[in-house]
Parts: C-alpha cells; structure tokens; sequence
C-alpha cells in the first residue's frame, strides 16, 4: 500500500472538516447527526452509555469515567504504596465499560478474557451535572448530580504485571463491562455522601468492610483535583476509590455492593 503523503492528508482533513463526508460515504448509508453545528452522514449507530436514574423517567448519559487509585489508606498499603506521602493520581475506564445493575435484581457479569485474578473494588460513584476547570474544592460538590455504588472491577494479574513493566495499566482497568454500576440517586433526594458504611460482601460473607470518611481525598477534593487535569464536563463520573480487602472472585460468585443510604447493589459473575 502506497503511504499517504502529508499534502494529501492535509487536503483529505480539510475535506472532512469541511463537512464533505457525504463524498465518501458508502451506498446505503443513512443520514444521521454527528456532534457539531451542521447535519453530516454518520456511518453507523455507536450507542450512548447511559446510567439509570432513580426517580426518574431520564437517564445519565456518561461522558467519562474517571477512577482515583488507592485513596483509603489501608487499600493504598496493600498495594505497596505509601499513603502519607502520595498525590491522588487518576485513569479513565471508557464509557461504554458501564454495566447498569438495576435495583431488587442480580445481574450477570461476564468473567474476563486475560486474567487468572479478577478483582472486586467497591466505590462511591459521584456522577457530575455540571462542569468546569480549576474548581475550588468548596465549590465542587456542586457539580455533582447525584450518587451511586460501583465496582471498579480490576484484571489484578494484568494491572500488577503492566506495572512491573512501567507500561499503561490500561488492560487492567479499562476493558469491556468492568464498571458495573447501580442507578444514580440525585442529590436532591440523597444529600452528599461524607460518611457511612461501605461494606462488600461475596457470597454473602463480608470482605470489604470501611467507612467513606476513611478516604484520603474527599469527592471534592477529587473533583477539584481533576478539574486542573482535564476540562470537567456533565456526564462525567468519578469512582472515588476502594477501601482495603480487595480480592478475587470467580464465576458463580455473587457479590453484593452496600453503601448507608443507596439501596445495594447485586452482581453475579458468570
Ligand atoms: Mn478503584
């Protein structure tokens, strides 16, 4: 295949931002609207992930799911770090890694390919209305929408061993359902979430079991943090963290995710 020379990608990118997609679209594709001001062909249908919310007929579209690592102190010593002397640091999962776990129901989560260690981590999900960048930390509690319990669930063998390398955890974190996630209960009827019960049972025996005032950075603190890395935008999520005691689940195990005040959420591996 002959390489395309810079000229010809030049002219072909101001093609496309021009609008002119329709020169190349395929026979039979169907007219859509794509992001931006004007109407353009799009290829195909890509869905919108989207959370429940309780209480409503709507529901929240996400944008980005970000995830703050080791931000209980006893979670950050079991993963070899130490937690007095760490910045909060943060990854993505991609969007569509959401996997809604619908209130009173078990659901089925698929087992992973890759991974022979395949790890629960319970968290207090802050789902953001509003957005921003450099947000003071005692004005960021005010873009959050609403709340919800998630599992960050973790490849751990993959996560560890990228690592050792120093290369991306990505395939440790960031694959496809890895973020099973309760429905999003809006502020207006939940308050903030600062303190209470966090507590993870599989098989109905406790493994996690921690209070949301252990964490080393807040959700505001988080939020304010993050909005000096990234342009915070409505539909964002931030998993705020795992207390300690993450562990290994297999399929047929059924983890049960609590948080005082959100109704529990049920998951089955499978
Ligand atoms: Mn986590």
């Amino acid at each position: 295949m002959k390489p395309i020379d810079r000229r010809t990608a030049l002219q072909a990118g101001a093609a496309f931002a021009a609008g002119s997609l329709a020169a190349c679209a395929a026979p039979g594709v169907s007219r859509g609207t794509a992001s931006g001001a004007s109407e353009r062909d799009v290829l195909f249908d890509v869905p919108r992930p989207f959370v429940p919310i309780v209480g409503s007929d709507a529901v929240f579209p996400v944008r980005r799911i970000y995830c703050i690592g080791r931000n209980y102190a006893a979670h950050s010593r079991e993963m070899g770090s130490d937690p007095t002397r760490e910045p909060p640091f943060f990854f993505q999962k991609p969007s569509d890694a959401v996997q809604p776990v619908p209130i009173g129901a078990t659901i089925d989560h698929a087992y992973p390919s890759l991974t022979k260690n395949y790890h629960y981590e319970l968290e207090l999900v802050a789902a953001l209305g509003g957005g921003g960048r450099d947000v003071p930390a005692a004005k960021a509690l005010d873009l959050v929408y609403g709340y919800a319990i998630g599992l960050d669930m973790t490849r751990r063998d993959l996560q560890r061993a990228m690592g050792e390398q120093k290369k991306p955890w990505e395939i440790g974190k960031s694959f496809d359902h890895a973020a099973p996630i309760g429905p999003i209960h809006p502020v207006a009827r939940v308050g903030h979430f600062t303190k209470g019960a966090i507590v993870l049972k599989v098989n109905d025996v406790v493994k996690q079991s921690a209070d949301l005032s252990q964490m080393i950075w807040s959700v505001a603190e988080q939020i304010a943090n993050l909005s000096q890395a990234f342009e915070l935008r409505p539909g964002d999520i931030v998993y705020s963290g795992t207390p300690e005691n993450v562990g290994p689940v297999v399929p047929g195990d059924v983890m049960l995710g609590h948080i005082d005040g959100l109704p529990e959420i049920s998951v089955r591996v499978v």
